[in-house]
């Protein structure tokens, strides 16, 4: 057998670069995966099962079964649906690596596109107040080796990022924590008793729907100004100060949040508070605040249209120029609107997250999902184009939550003739370059 070591896990944002990998003396078959949680160990060795996947792509029949096409085939039909139609939408993203993200917006460019990631259905909002105010961030390594105080809001580490806390947030010991979790505060604001929730020194149940509430809260509580009430957002007024007396005896301080306050009432307007909030405790000691991001390379997705195009998500190409205007731009307002009239999806599931009107719209349009797996988006597109996992059966680089690129490993071969995400894009790109020229 052969060991991979410093192995990624393209699953969650955490990114996790430590996973050592032993496979088969061919490199075909993965044996056994060493450090990753239960859902990155699952992914590699679910991946190294070939039994159950795809191998080739299939397109949709009238009588709804799929029939087997070759790659030349895909490749033909997406090229010219994308350069036929007057705005396509170009969706996902976050499952892939940024060599392939770069590939496919080239495309889009060059078909007048709407490009989005799944951030439209996530932190997208986050996005916009950052842009609003600024943010005060770090990496978490920093947050290894020196936070003190930690905030979980809206999140629920121990089932979606689950090695998040043993790496880096509550567990492990660094540089100046070197008592771990004895040295170190953790806050968890949510609804719910969550898991993450019972390992909290103190649990913050917010009322749903009123964490803008509490975060203002909490501001005039670090200020030290008085809360009028007894109970704010259905907490105690008592419980928001020993909370805000907590976080500024701190050394060093990290709000991690997730969806929970992102796509709740208030939506980018609750970001902007708790990065104000984050600025505030940087009046008392050193405070910073992180997105739990997702899928393991959303935020290369932002990083990489970013670069390109300079807005990270919901960008529009159809005029020749890049607009930006989440509310108009985004996949789900022009699905809504039934603007758009040719849908490509890969690297996400608008088929399991997205509102059923835009799943029913994606139904009717022509359409090629790119996925390793068969998802309710493949089973709904015209066209569904198998290929290799990114971090198993290719490499590339990626970004982990806290904007720190880290390059992926392949670890075992794909079985065999199926293409990669960036070889089948670059095919896409070839053709669509000829039919424009045409
Ligand atoms: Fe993979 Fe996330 Fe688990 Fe780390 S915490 S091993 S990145 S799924």
């Amino acid at each position: 057998s052969k060991t991979c070591t410093d192995v990624i896990c393209p699953f969650c944002g955490t990114l996790c670069d430590d996973l050592i990998v032993t496979t088969d003396d061919e490199g075909k078959k993965i044996l056994d995966v060493e450090n990753a949680c239960a859902i990155g160990a699952e992914k590699f060795l679910h991946s190294s099962d070939h039994s159950h996947r795809v191998t080739r792509p299939r397109k949709l029949q009238e009588d709804g079964s799929f029939k087997e096409i070759t790659y030349d085939e895909a490749i033909e039909y997406t090229a010219q649906m994308l350069a036929n139609a007057k705005k396509p939408s170009m969706y996902g993203w976050s499952s892939t690596n940024c060599e392939s993200q770069s590939v496919g917006h080239e495309i889009a460019e060059l078909c007048g596109a709407l490009v989005d990631n799944t951030a439209a259905v996530c932190h997208g909002t986050t996005l916009v107040a950052v842009q609003n105010v600024g943010i005060p961030s770090c990496t978490l390594g920093e947050v290894k080796n020196r936070a003190d105080r930690i905030i979980f809001w809206g999140c629920n580490p121990a089932h979606a990022h689950p090695r998040h806390m043993s790496r880096y947030s509550i567990f492990p010991r660094g540089y100046f924590t070197g008592k771990g979790q004895k040295q170190r505060k953790i806050i968890v604001v949510d609804p719910r008793p969550t898991d993450s929730a019972s390992i909290a020194d103190v649990h913050l149940q917010v009322e749903q729907g009123y964490d803008y509430e509490l975060l203002q809260a909490l501001r005039a509580a670090v200020r030290g100004q008085e809360i009028s009430g007894d109970i704010v957002a259905g907490v105690p007024k008592e419980k928001v100060y020993e909370a805000a007396e907590m976080l500024k005896s701190g050394r060093f301080g990290v709000i991690f949040f997730g969806m929970g306050v992102t796509q709740s009432l208030g939506k980018d307007h609750n970001i902007d508070a708790a990065i104000m909030l984050t600025k505030d405790l940087n009046d008392y000691t050193k405070f910073s605040i992180i997105a739990m991001r997702g899928h393991y390379n959303v935020t290369g997705s932002g990083q990489v249209l970013g670069w390109q195009f300079g807005f990270p998500y919901s960008v529009d190409l159809s005029r020749g120029f890049a607009r930006y205007n989440p509310g108009e731009t985004g996949t789900i307002e022009v699905l809504k609107r039934k603007e758009i009239d040719a849908m490509f999806v890969l690297g996400s599931d608008p088929g399991a997250h997205f509102p059923m009107q835009c799943v029913k719209e994606i139904s009717k349009l022509p359409s090629v999902a790119i996925d390793p797996h068969i998802t309710p988006t493949t089973t709904i597109c015209k066209v569904h184009v198998p290929v290799a996992f990114v971090g198993v059966e290719v490499g590339g680089n990626c970004y982990r939550m806290d904007n720190v690129p880290i390059e992926a490993r392949k670890v075992v071969e794909p079985p065999e003739g199926m293409m990669t995400d960036e070889e089948f894009l670059k095919a896409v790109l070839k053709r669509v370059k000829e039919l424009k020229a045409n």
